[in-house]
């Protein structure tokens, strides 16, 4: 849902960032296509003292800061363009944050106390608690209300350096539910600069009123929210929840074959708590697999034979006081293409930083600060289909950039928690954050 239209309607005069420090371009490296896998995830192509010129909501020229200035189209429109001086800062393409949940009302506070207390994610669930506590709210409010939220969500991963989102439903878990929260999303989509990409997730787990009677769920879900999602043009994605105490890989495949005939393309949440069998989901060709804590040998060498993105949210291992991470160094050096995401969400990760997950990548799962990097862009948006607009800062692509208060780009997930995004440009747009001083 990336809404083109808002983009064309928006007067946005050209943007020219320059005396960059560091410019981590992540373009192409060459001889290579597809998401990045194995030594290529450490490719930033940084150029130093390096300017970035946007205009149109497209980036069309990138380079030093004496060649950028040199361009014919500054020399056109003197005294339009909206230059900045970044003071020898790092830019980094804006995040694309490929896995998150904003279509809640509430925080979840009594399983987190509960957590704390020492009861685990099914011990909450199977009390009541876990996804379907968040259920009950999503369904008494009003589509404002909901918007509301996932656009109070949008803005605060904005000020984290994230551009792009992918956003599902899935706290619903009716047809009219599911509907309006992904209508929910789309109004929030229209008032917020950056680009979104919805996903049905109403295969999130087995509502209540459904409980013993799963597969006429399952039904519910092919036969009339994939279709109607569809045919409302609300979602691009659908997802399933594949894992113990949700749905089969039956259940699974029923789904990706309803969303294929739908036209959507398909994901899955699998290996979050017991290892979920990929190989027979992989020819519905999936943009990602997330999660993946539990995964075996066999299924890592099938994933490198695949453009589908193995996703990574260690926030839901850091928030959930787990101390087992997924294995990204086993991923990355079998050539799986890995990207990272925050899997924002009222349960198990309620955090809109990508910088925070940057860091967890690299202290808990062995990333390195460019590889850690390269799958919170780049790959983002590979798992996303958008790898032709998003993720790189190329000519032709879309003006979306994150400037950091930061000399040297592994000083991101360095300061682990802290916001030192200065500001970001947004298809083309500038977004300034609340807590900087630092654009004039
Ligand atoms: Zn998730």
């Amino acid at each position: 849902m990336s809404s083109p239209k808002k983009a064309s309607s928006r007067i946005r005069p050209p943007v020219l960032l320059i005396n960059i420090g560091q410019l981590l371009t992540l373009r192409e490296p060459k001889q290579h296509r597809g998401p990045r896998r194995g030594k290529d995830l450490q490719e930033l192509g940084i150029v130093e003292d390096a300017a970035v010129l946007c205009a149109g909501g497209k980036i069309v020229s990138v380079g030093k800061t004496h060649e950028v200035l040199r361009d014919p189209r500054l020399k056109k429109n003197p005294g339009q363009v909206r230059e900045i001086d970044c003071r020898g800062q790092v830019v980094v393409p804006g995040f694309v944050d490929s896995h998150t949940h904003p279509a809640f009302i509430q925080p979840r506070l009594a399983d987190f106390e509960q957590r704390i207390s020492g009861a685990t994610y099914e011990e909450i669930a199977e009390a009541g608690g876990g996804i379907r506590s968040s259920v009950e709210a999503v369904r008494r409010a009003s589509r404002p209300e909901l918007s509301a939220t996932i656009l109070a969500g949008f803005k605060q991963m904005n000020e984290q350096g994230t551009t792009t989102i992918e956003a599902k439903s899935g706290y619903g878990l009716t047809v009219e539910s599911e509907l309006k929260s992904l209508a929910a999303i789309r109004d929030a989509a229209a008032n917020w600069p950056g680009t979104v990409v919805s996903t049905l997730l109403g295969a999130h787990t087995v509502p209540r009123e459904f409980q013993g009677r799963s597969s006429q769920y399952v039904e519910l879900v092919c036969s009339e929210m994939i279709p109607h999602a569809a045919k409302q043009r609300l979602a691009e994605f659908v997802d399933v929840f594949t894992d113990r105490g949700a749905f089969s890989l039956e259940d699974t495949k029923r789904i990706f074959q309803a969303a294929a005939a739908s036209g959507l393309g398909v994901r899955a949440h699998v290996g979050q708590l017991s290892e979920t069998p990929l190989e027979p989901l992989l020819p519905f060709e999936p943009a990602s697999f997330d999660h993946l804590d539990q995964v075996n040998e066999q299924d890592i060498r099938e994933l490198a034979r695949h453009n589908t993105v193995a996703t990574l949210v260690p926030g839901a291992n850091f928030f959930l006081g787990l101390e087992k991470f997924p294995a990204a160094r086993k991923l990355i050096d079998a050539g799986v293409p890995v990207a990272l995401a925050t899997d924002y969400n009222p349960g198990s990760s309620p955090t809109p930083s990508m910088p925070f997950v940057l860091s967890l990548a690299c202290t808990h799962m062995k990333m390195l600060p460019a590889e850690a990097i390269a799958a919170a862009t780049i790959n983002g948006a590979w798992a996303l289909g958008l790898e032709n607009r998003k993720g790189s800062v190329e000519a032709g692509k879309d003006a979306d950039l994150a400037v950091f208060e930061i000399h040297d780009y592994r000083e991101l997930p360095y300061w682990f928690a802290a916001s030192r995004c200065a500001f970001s440009v947004v298809n083309g747009s500038i977004m300034t954050n609340a807590s900087s001083s630092k654009l004039e």
